[in-house]
């Protein structure tokens, strides 16, 4: 019987407990045996307790449940060679040779070179008494699928990953309360969003709340933003058929700015919701605060999406792993124009990495263009 681990691994995000669920039942309802690994590669590199049986009935209730269940953590020790080495003889010594790991880019490129490791740190353990030769040779590939778990979107060659729509949620919910209270005091309000390299939360918050202003990574302001914001506010746009009567002087009564954590200028200057809520405050005069929603965008239950997504993804994955060669690069279970799919996972994140790259490089529109090459200006 084939035996399945999946893992949970970088940061939580909401709909990896219905990943976890969903590979455990699709595992065993093939006849294989589900495992699961506890903390991450932590679990991964200490062995023992932290790899477990799974039962159908161990994941019950978890489709709807926030954060992961099965733990998660960042972990030094897989990052080095001898990490690695100690995780692959745990593994061998569970009979596991298939591993589903539900992260960000960081975790599966660990999981990527994990695989491509796997025979030269079998040979090493075999050389060094850990595992037997029989061992060694029943074990010869290790079968790596990618789900990808984050909430911030941030991943290539997926339209989305799991947990971004619970954590937009979640902010829309929360821009929505605002609304109510920056309304009633004729405030602004500067909201920041998650987000380091990806835009993706804050420009999808802005659209599913009418916010007046959002500043992304990949998409820096033009020059002097500054200003032109200020004149948006305040004033009434001369020309109403191009631009609708606009803000303050029209009577409008909030006003609301949606920062993503890793919004910059041009210069690659941070935009921070200080610096704009200090703006606000010295040209204006207007009332204005700032919310940093923090960590609340990351727990909670899962929405209706994400539990659907990861299902179905779990679900690919195990076929995945029942189909794998050791010719076929590693796959991430992706979704495209709503049909779940398998990826070339290093491509994927070869493709993430070279965003960021473009964004240092302040090539934005690169950036741009790898995020949606039918984006037009
Ligand atoms: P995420 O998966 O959310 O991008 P991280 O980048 O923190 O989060 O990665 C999570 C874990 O994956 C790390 O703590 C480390 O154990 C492992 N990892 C990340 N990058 C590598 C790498 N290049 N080689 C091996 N392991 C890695």
């Amino acid at each position: 019987k084939k035996r399945i681990a999946v893992m949970t691994s970088g940061g939580d995000a909401p709909g990896m407990n219905a990943a976890v669920r969903a590979v455990v039942r699709m595992s065993i309802a093939q006849g294989c045996e589900a495992y699961a690994i506890y903390e991450g590669y932590e679990g991964l590199v200490q062995g023992g307790k932290f790899i477990k049986r799974m039962h159908w009935e161990d994941v019950r209730g978890w489709l709807s449940e926030g954060g992961t269940l099965i733990g998660t953590a960042r972990c030094k020790a897989f990052t080095e060679r001898t990490g690695r080495l100690r995780g692959a003889k745990h593994l061998v010594l569970a009979g596991i040779d298939a591993l589903v790991v539900c992260g960000g880019d960081g975790s599966l490129t660990g999981a990527d070179i994990f695989r491509s490791e796997w025979p030269g740190l079998l040979a090493e353990l075999t050389k060094l008494g850990e595992i037997s030769e029989d061992q060694c040779s029943s074990f010869k590939t290790l079968n790596i699928v990618g789900l990808v778990g984050s909430i911030d979107n941030d991943m290539s060659s997926t339209d989305a990953t799991i947990g971004a729509y619970s954590s937009l949620t979640r902010i829309c919910q929360a821009v929505d309360f605002i609304d109510a209270t920056a309304y009633s005091h004729s405030r602004a309000f500067v909201v920041e969003v998650m987000g380091r390299h990806c835009g993706w939360l804050a420009l999808m918050a802005g659209l599913s709340t009418g916010a007046d202003f959002v500043f992304l990574p990949e998409k820096p302001p033009q020059d002097k933003w500054e200003k032109e914001m200020c004149r948006i506010i305040k004033t009434v746009d001369p020309n109403p058929s191009t631009h609708p009567p606009i803000h303050r002087a029209a009577g409008k009564r909030k006003t609301i700015v949606i920062v993503a954590e890793g919004a910059i200028d041009r210069e690659l200057k941070p935009i921070t919701a200080t610096y704009v809520r200090d703006i606000l405050v010295d040209e204006l005069r207007l009332d204005t605060r700032i919310t940093t929603l923090g960590h609340v965008q990351r727990g909670g239950t899962a929405c209706a999406f994400d539990r659907i997504l990861a299902t179905l993804q779990g679900e690919e994955a195990v076929k995945a792993v029942l189909e794998s060669t050791p010719d076929i690069p590693s796959p991430m279970i992706a979704i495209n124009e709503n049909k779940i799919t398998r990826k070339p996972l290093m491509d994927a994140v070869r493709l993430t990495k070279a965003v960021a790259e473009c964004i240092k490089n302040k090539d934005f529109a690169g950036a741009m263009d790898l995020r949606d090459p039918e984006f037009e200006e």
